[in-house]
């Protein structure tokens, strides 16, 4: 195990390659995990205490941005469960019957959820990170309501849209969805900016009084 106690030169994350200067060296490569007890003491303190000094090659810093990735996948995974489950029920279904029967993966429902998440809903083109609630902004819809649950049969789109959509026939929906295209490009022509013209190409708006002649 190395020890970077008595570093005189600093030491390089084996992840990011960022060199740390000594004085943070102790900081920033080593760790003292909570060790989880299984029964807790009689005055109530069940968070464990700290576990031995670790030396680590990785920077704290890269190990922070590992835990929250972690949490991050774990958040869409959570929600592809509950969104399961939901579904499942709603269907009069356990959730691993209706899983095996449609095809519903919660690993690839996860990974598609979180793609949506940073790509927008793909009716209405808004981004989640605009809308209000997040995560919960992100629903499952079923395409057409009429044809079998199939997962196949779904997208995750926003809850706005999910709510519109309901029971519109299908056709209908196609003509908001182009609605919502028109509308998004009038709003993008708006954001660029107008062309500058040179004065000396520019067309007179009134012709000088008195010039006319
Ligand atoms: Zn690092
Ligand atoms: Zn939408």
């Amino acid at each position: 195990m190395l020890e970077y106690g008595a570093s005189t030169s600093g030491h390089q994350c084996r992840k990011c390659r960022r060199v740390y200067p000594p004085e943070q060296v102790p900081y920033q490569f080593t760790r003292r995990r909570r060790q989880v007890r299984l029964h807790s003491h009689a005055n109530g303190d069940n968070r464990g205490r700290l576990g031995p000094l670790e030396y680590l090659d990785v920077c704290n810093r890269c190990l922070q941005i590992q835990r929250d990735e972690i949490k991050q996948r774990n958040r869409f995974l959570a929600k592809a469960r509950r969104t399961l489950n939901w579904h499942a029920t709603k269907f009069g279904f356990r959730p691993a019957a209706f899983a095996s029967k449609y095809g519903w993966d919660v690993k690839q429902m996860a990974h598609d959820c979180e793609h949506a998440a940073k790509n927008g809903c793909p009716y209405c083109h808004m981004a989640f990170a605009e809308m209000a609630n997040g995560l919960r902004d992100i629903t499952l819809d079923v395409y057409d309501p009429h044809a079998e649950p199939y997962y196949t049969n779904t997208r995750w789109v926003c809850n706005t849209c999910n709510s519109k959509k309901q029971d519109m026939p299908i056709g209908d929906w196609h003509q908001v969805c182009l609605a919502f295209k028109v509308q998004r490009d009038f709003l993008l022509l708006l954001d660029q900016k107008a062309p500058v013209v040179p004065a000396a190409q520019q067309l007179p708006l009134f012709e000088m009084a008195g010039s006319a002649g």
